[in-house]
């Protein structure tokens, strides 16, 4: 069963059209990457599903939970506060920015959320922030503040933080993009690792080796539209689409 419909998805910034009709379609278990140029409406198509933009257009459901549709008239409806909040829970998101509390070490990160959000105890959550932490390489450093990390130690904290949320899908922005080039091995291992445990994720993203690696499948996006999808091997080795050709010849 389709676990993630986004379908014809239509989103606009005022007179700038985003996204024009971007439809995905993904099953439970299944490793989405999304590569393409700067601007082409990577980050605004899955800051949709993430509730962090709304839709102008099209259709999103989860695990058969409408989030949002659009009527015969254009007109784009929401689910209810709780529906959408409830679906949220089950997401986690990672940002090229790592947005850790930088007032709360690096365990005290991984708990709040469970604790504020999910009302668990700490007894219940200490053996998840452990496991997670172990995960990441990062269980000594639990009390230490952001601060004193690297950039690659920081994303692994925050992928940790949205792992102790129990999330069934993983949506990554560039999680790589902001590090220094001797760090970004370390994130993509952590992300591999996850890809490994079968965990569905969607990873926009430039290290066009490791989508390679990592993906069931490729969507290349640009100007809105996807261009070309496939899975790694074809898309990479034998581009359909001269746009496609174009792109990757420049980042190979
Ligand atoms: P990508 O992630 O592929 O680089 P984005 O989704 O960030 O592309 O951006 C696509 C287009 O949408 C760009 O032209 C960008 O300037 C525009 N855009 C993104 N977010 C906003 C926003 N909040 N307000 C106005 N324009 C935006
Ligand atoms: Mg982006």
């Amino acid at each position: 069963m389709t676990f993630v419909n986004m379908e014809r998805i239509e989103k606009h910034f005022n007179n700038n059209v985003v996204l024009k009709d971007v439809s995905l379609q993904m099953n439970r278990g299944e490793i989405v990457s999304i590569i393409g140029p700067s601007g082409s409406g990577k980050s605004t198509f899955l800051r949709c599903l993430g509730q962090l933009e709304t839709i102008d257009g099209g259709a999103i459901t989860v695990d058969g939970v409408e989030l949002a549709s659009t009527d015969t008239n254009g007109v784009v409806k929401y689910a209810d506060k709780q529906t959408m909040h409830d679906l949220l829970l089950r997401m986690g998101m990672v940002f090229q920015s790592f947005n850790l509390f930088p007032h709360m070490t690096v365990l005290e990160n991984i708990m709040v959320a469970p604790r504020m959000v999910k009302g668990m105890k700490d007894t219940d959550i200490m053996p998840i922030a452990e496991r997670l932490l172990n995960k990441v390489g990062l269980w000594e450093k639990r009390d230490m503040y952001p601060s004193r990390l690297s950039g690659g130690q920081q994303q692994r904290v925050a992928i940790a933080r949205a792992l102790a949320m129990n999330p069934e899908i993983m949506l990554f922005d560039e999680p790589t993009s902001a590090l220094d080039p001797e760090l970004t091995g370390e994130v993509l291992k952590t992300i591999k690792q996850l890809a490994d445990d079968r965990m569905t994720m969607i990873i926009v993203t430039h290290e066009m080796n490791f989508a390679r690696e990592v993906s069931d499948r490729v969507i290349f996006m640009a100007d809105g539209i996807i261009q070309e999808e496939g899975a790694p091997e074809q898309l990479f080795t034998n581009p359909q689409s001269p746009r496609t050709k174009a792109f990757l010849d420049n980042m190979l």
